[in-house]
């Protein structure tokens, strides 16, 4: 089993984490977006071999976050805050 690490909950077992998306696919916005458009938002990743930038849901504390991962050895970096502290309501 994978540890990945939660920065608001330190190091939990990969099952507790769901993955959430490329890091930067950004939601089309507007209402007049293509079919298209939305299907590459939705459906389509970038899938690199090796170091790859995501968004993870640690569905313990049901906070989201970035977590760089080497898709090749799957080491994982520490998760980072998508929202910095001083920032936060
Ligand atoms: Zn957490």
């Amino acid at each position: 089993m994978q540890i990945f690490s939660c920065p608001f909950c330190g190091p939990r077992p990969e099952y507790e984490f769901h993955f959430g998306g490329d890091l930067g696919n950004h939601r089309p916005e507007g209402a007049d977006v293509s079919p298209e458009v939305w299907a590459q938002y939705l459906h389509f990743r970038n899938n690199p071999k090796g170091i790859a930038q995501e968004i993870w849901l640690h569905m313990t504390c049901g906070e989201i976050f970035a977590m760089q991962r080497d898709t090749v050895s799957m080491a994982a970096e520490p998760g980072q805050p998508l929202i910095p502290e001083e920032t936060r309501p």
